[in-house]
């Protein structure tokens, strides 16, 4: 493969990943990034996606999103404020527009805590795992 060929190989498969991150439902776990990039780009290898969602997460386009379990998951840095819902059945994980919490960063809650932020996971069955 020529120098220029090896370029175009690597700025496709760079593309594919953001834009797989970009277009899902919620942030996406190494695996899932794996396997929906094999559409666009066969032969992916998954050494090249830890080392492609790095550059893309020191470029400011992807963020990690740390679930209360442990696992990571990464998402698109463009997203405002917003929430996850892990389904225990398929295991997907999904943004949820709504904040349910009432006390918003800037906030103070009762005692004298100054709030800045929060972060919540909600867990329980997405739509498509209704029966
Ligand atoms: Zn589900
Ligand atoms: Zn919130």
């Amino acid at each position: 493969m020529t120098e220029t060929r090896l370029g175009q190989r690597k700025t496709k498969q760079r593309d594919t990943i953001l834009e797989v991150i970009r277009s899902a439902s919620g942030p996406l776990t190494v695996e899932e990034i794996h396997q929906r990039g094999q559409h666009d780009v066969p032969g992916l290898g998954i050494a090249t996606v830890y080392r492609t969602l790095k550059l893309l997460q020191e470029a400011g386009l992807i963020e990690t999103v740390i679930l209360p379990t442990g696992e990571t998951r990464y998402e698109p840095t463009e997203l405002g404020h917003h929430h996850h819902f892990h389904c225990r059945t398929c295991d997907v994980v999904f943004d949820l527009d709504a904040c349910p919490v009432e006390i918003p960063g800037g906030g103070s809650y009762p005692g004298g805590y100054i709030v800045e932020d929060h972060e919540i996971t909600l867990y329980g069955t997405c739509p498509a795992c209704h029966v």
